[in-house]
């Protein structure tokens, strides 16, 4: 990833689910360039030679037209869980099978963060992977992993060491 070529990254999950803190653990507290113009409601940060493209789904049915677009050349999908907001899993679910459809992420690695893990009543990276229904996505390489991005757990070279790793 730290050689001449761009690399893109679209980062998505509903509103608050932690992707601007997700984002923050990748960046290690470097200083980065940000472009929150390019759409509304659509954030860029550039780092080194990887854009992260961010926005939130749900909500603006209108808009998703226009996500489309950010998808071409995406290397990898990150979709952030709010894993205690059981409520809205299956608008995720919904979400993440209309996006997986198209064609343009049809090579894409999907990684699935099950965030918040810290939380009493959290869900584990295995109940959602059951409730998304992961098993059936099948074009694309995907991994599901439990974590916290308050504190890092989950990032980097801790995950060994993750509450549910042994599951
Ligand atoms: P976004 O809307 O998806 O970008 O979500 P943010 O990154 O802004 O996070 C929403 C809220 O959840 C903030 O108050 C974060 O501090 C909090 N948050 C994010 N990750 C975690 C986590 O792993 N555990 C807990 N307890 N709170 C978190």
């Amino acid at each position: 990833f730290f050689g001449n070529e761009e690399h893109k990254i679209v980062i998505v999950g509903l509103d608050n689910a932690g992707k601007t803190t997700i984002l923050y653990q990748f960046l290690m507290n470097e200083v980065v360039h940000t472009s929150p113009t390019i759409g509304s409601n659509v954030e860029e940060v550039v780092w080194r030679n990887i854009h992260f493209i961010m926005w939130d789904l749900g909500g603006q049915q209108s808009l998703r037209a226009a996500w489309s677009t950010y998808y071409t050349n995406t290397e990898f999908v990150i979709v952030v869980i709010d894993s205690t907001d059981r409520e809205r899993l299956m608008v995720i679910r919904e979400e993440l099978y209309k996006m997986l459809s198209n064609d343009e992420l049809s090579k894409a690695g999907v990684l699935i963060y099950a965030n918040k893990q810290d939380l009493k009543g959290s869900m584990n990276a295995s109940e959602i992977s059951r409730q998304l229904d992961l098993t059936s996505i099948k074009q694309q390489q995907w991994h599901i992993q439990s974590c916290c991005a308050l504190t890092g757990e989950g990032f980097r070279s801790n995950r060994d060491t993750s509450p549910d790793a042994s599951e």
